[in-house]
């Protein structure tokens, strides 16, 4: 709907508003439990593999064209809803929003569900974190976290943020149980620069010490960023030297038929779908994922077909394990992809042959 459908507002007496206001937010409430109440469902159902995305957050993000963080909210709340039906009356009548729903996903069970949506029924975002953080304490955070201070202007050379948990330096204070770390986060503060932020161990701080002396006549001025960055460029090289590989192991004319790929049909291949997933959707949308691919075999290996190039294609983890599943069944599935990753562990850094 635009502005052109809309009525003129402007004379609209204020109860005929307000009343108006307070019907469509009850209508968005409806229309909001339905929205998850479907995707719910795709998401049980694994439909997005038959759509053509890696993931159901992928599915909402690519093409319902939701944020990261709606996407999180509304997933969660889906799930949610499909475990326990009764929060469905929670939103609808607004008792929960999805925020303060979102913010229980970790203490509502079966025991005691009614009363603790109850006790959370009605409250605000920060009273609701409250209620969750009492009925499952978290660890405390660890002490060396730090926030940049201010709202960080954009500069030129912005120094990567790395912050250290290994308790050396920390005094006398007695040992407590490490905190789970927080993941990495990288965080846009302009259009070119992003502050990475992540939590590492004494190992990690080690051997980058050492990687900043080994690298001290490439890296001259010892930056971690720069360090990093030269580290980063070198796996990116090796990986591509992986993949275009030599032709050592090329086929050769009349060899005994193999799952082994080699690497000039490595490279063609993935030169062909343009290192991504391969997998068409049913409407047309073509998966595009770059995260953990395989080589897929169109024709199975099992059923006579043969690693070339034509009948090679690259898929993600996810639809790989798709088509093997459409192709033998579940069940026999789980057990032949455990063995595959099992032999492919020797190549991490390339695609591995599991189709
Ligand atoms: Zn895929």
């Amino acid at each position: 709907m635009t502005t052109l459908f809309l009525p003129s507002l402007a004379s609209l007496p204020p109860a005929e508003l307000t009343a108006r206001l307070y019907s469509l937010r009850a209508q968005e409430r409806s229309l909001l439990v339905e929205f998850l109440a479907y995707l719910g469902e795709l998401d049980r159902r694994r439909l997005h593999l038959e759509l053509g995305f890696p993931s159901t957050f992928a599915f909402c993000t690519d093409h319902l064209g939701l944020s990261k963080g709606s996407t999180f909210r509304r997933l969660t709340a889906a799930r949610l809803l499909v475990r326990f039906p009764m929060v469905a009356e929670y939103l609808s009548d607004g008792r929960l929003g999805l925020t303060t729903l979102v913010e229980l996903r970790d203490v509502l069970g079966e025991d005691g569900l009614a009363q603790t949506l109850d006790r959370a029924a009605g409250k605000t975002e920060e009273e609701v974190k409250a209620l969750a953080a009492a009925l499952k304490p978290q660890p405390a955070p660890p002490d060396l976290v730090r926030r940049l201070p201010g709202p960080p202007a954009p500069q030129p050379e912005l120094p990567l943020v790395l912050i250290a948990v290994d308790g050396a330096g920390s005094g006398p204070e007695p040992l407590r149980p490490t905190p789970a770390p927080k993941p990495a986060r990288i965080e846009p503060i302009s259009e070119e620069l992003r502050v990475l932020r992540m939590t590492v161990g004494r190992a990690f701080v080690d051997d980058l010490d050492k990687v900043r002396d080994a690298l001290s006549h490439v890296v001259a001025d010892r930056r971690l960023e720069s360090v990093l960055h030269e580290c980063i460029r070198r796996t990116l090289r090796e990986c591509s030297r992986r993949r275009g590989g030599g032709a050592r192991r090329a086929a050769r004319p009349g060899a005994k038929r193999s799952r082994y790929v080699p690497a000039t049909v490595r490279a063609d291949v993935l030169r062909r779908d343009e290192g991504r997933c391969a997998f068409i959707g049913s409407q047309g949308h073509r998966c595009g994922s770059t995260y953990q691919l395989e080589f897929h075999h169109l024709v199975p290996f099992a059923k006579g077909g043969c690693s070339t190039v034509d009948n090679l294609s690259l898929r993600c983890r996810a639809h790989n394990g798709h088509e093997a599943e459409r192709e033998y069944g579940a069940g026999l599935m789980a057990d032949r992809i455990a063995r595959s990753r099992h032999a492919a562990d020797g190549a991490p850094s390339s695609p591995s042959v599991a189709g």
